[in-house]
This record gives C-alpha cells, sequence and structure tokens, in this order.
C-alpha cells in the first residue's frame, strides 16, 4: 500500500484564500484511480487552512475569543477542502471516504497525541481510500493546535509500517533551495536520509513550517517507511509513474 500527502500547494492555489487547482484536483482523481495498491490520502490546508490560521494567530495557546472564531472558521474550511478533494477523486473513478480528522485524533502542544488509527484502518479495509487531512484538533494545553498533514504522515506511517511514502506538491521535488527563489537551485534526484539536513528549505511563513517542517516531518519517517518520494502534482503523469513503482522527482533514501 501506499500512504500519500496532497499538499496544500499541490492542491490549492495559495496566491488567493479558498481557491483550489482544478487540474491539479483532476489529475490527482485519475491518477488514483490507476493505482494497483491500496493508497491512504492525507491532504494539506493550503489556501483554505493557513490564510485562517495566520489571520486569527492560530500558533501557541489559543485563548482569545477572536482565536476561538478561527478554529471555528478552520474547522469549517478543512471539512469544505476535503469535500472539495472527495469530489474530484469520485470524478476520477475513485471511492473516497473522508474522515474528518479533528474527531479521530487529538494532540498536545502542536503534537498529536491520540489518533485514532483503527479507524482508518477499517475504511481501508473495505476498499475505499480514507481521506485525512491537516486540521484544528483539540488540545491538551493549547485548547486547539494545527496539526500539518506532514506530521499526521508519521502516525500513519507508524500505523502502517513498511510501505512507500509519497508526498505531492507544485515543485519537481526537493531542490539545493527554494527553487521559486534561488534561480541557482538543483532538482536533487535521490539523498540519504542523513543528508537531508543539508537541503535549504523555505519556511513559506505557514504555521507548520512550509518546507522546512515537510522535511523535519519526512526525516521523522525513518525506520516506518520504505522509501519516500516528492514530487509534483502539477506535472502531467508524475504522479501515475510513481504509483507504478517508478522514480521521479526525489527519492530519499531511508536507511
Ligand atoms: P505543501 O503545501 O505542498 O505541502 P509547502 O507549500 O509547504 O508544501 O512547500 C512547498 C514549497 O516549498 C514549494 O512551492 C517551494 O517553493 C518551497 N521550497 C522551499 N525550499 C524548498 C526546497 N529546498 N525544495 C523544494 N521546494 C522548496
Amino acid at each position: 500500500m501506499i500512504l500519500m500527502k496532497a499538499g496544500g500547494s499541490a492542491i490549492t492555489d495559495k496566491s488567493m484564500d479558498f481557491s483550489i487547482k482544478a487540474h491539479n484536483l483532476e489529475r490527482l482523481g485519475r491518477a488514483l484511480a490507476t493505482a494497483t495498491e491500496p493508497v491512504v490520502l492525507c491532504h494539506g490546508g493550503g489556501s483554505f487552512g493557513h490564510p485562517l490560521a495566520r489571520r486569527y494567530d492560530l500558533s501557541g495557546e489559543i485563548t482569545t475569543p477572536e482565536q476561538l472564531r478561527g478554529v471555528s472558521h478552520t474547522n469549517i474550511a478543512m471539512r469544505n477542502l476535503s469535500n472539495i478533494v472527495c469530489e474530484a477523486l469520485i470524478e476520477g473513478g475513485c471511492t473516497p471516504f473522508a474522515l474528518q480528522t479533528s474527531a479521530i485524533l487529538t494532540a498536545d502542544r502542536g503534537r498529536i497525541d491520540v489518533f485514532n488509527t483503527a479507524i482508518v484502518h477499517h475504511v481501508l479495509s473495505t476498499g475505499f481510500i480514507p481521506v485525512v487531512y491537516g486540521d484544528v484538533v483539540y488540545d491538551a494545553t493549547y485548547r486547539y493546535a494545527i496539526v500539518s498533514g506532514d506530521q499526521i504522515m508519521r502516525r500513519l506511517a507508524e500505523a502502517f509500517p513498511g510501505n512507500r511514502a509519497l508526498f505531492l506538491t507544485d515543485v519537481d521535488g526537493l531542490y539545493t533551495a527554494d527553487p521559486k527563489r534561488d534561480p541557482g537551485a538543483t532538482l536533487i534526484r535521490d539523498i540519504a536520509l542523513a543528508d537531508l539536513g543539508t537541503v535549504q528549505a523555505g519556511e513559506a511563513g505557514d504555521v507548520t513550517g512550509g518546507m522546512k517542517g515537510k522535511v523535519a516531518e519526512i526525516a521523522a519517517l525513518e525506520g516506518v517507511v520504505t522509501e519516500v518520494q516528492v514530487l509534483s502534482l502539477s506535472r502531467d503523469g508524475a504522479l501515475e509513474a510513481a504509483l507504478r513503482g517508478g522514480v521521479g522527482g526525489t527519492r530519499i533514501i531511508m536507511k
């Protein structure tokens, strides 16, 4: 089976609040329909999650009425995005089943505490694609906290050990530096887990830490996944090739 993370920048347009990348969502639905092994899908928040988290300051302790309103808005926005993703999957010929992440997962100080992965197993075992997502969840210390899709991937990998993880984003993979800022950045084809620290990854202003946060969560997959690939959902055929077992984008060798 495959653990797949569809990044917020892959499925939404981060330059405009609450906007999606319709072509990429179509591509995701069509590609997943060709998968010959079971897939668990986790998606990010992109333009549905991050602008709200910033506007209502949802990092650290949530105390003010305004922040609580922000929690409610984010809760709704992420359900809306999950619906859009699931509809695109159905359109492509897949059978997705969304699990409202904040109902099966709690956190403490922004890190996942309890995660009812049994339900993910059940949904997968009935032939569906379980769909979870980065979300605002109950937090034992902060009251509420944003948990990124990248962080959820680690716990999914623990629940389903020994599988491949694919991270879909809006660039072809991991570069030596942010390719949108540094014209000299070059795509890394293969990198050992131990060398991930040498990658200059931007924080992108997201509460979940952008590519820097992603690289840290990928490093935490050590010992629970066999291989990680980072690839673009914007490139035709890239995901299909990866689903067939091919290598594209960046491959992180998990020794
Ligand atoms: P997603 O929302 O897809 O999970 P992010 O938007 O957080 O991912 O991160 C993807 C973005 O990170 C890319 O659009 C790219 O501009 C930026 N980035 C920063 N550093 C790097 C790097 N070293 N390699 C690739 N992308 C990088």
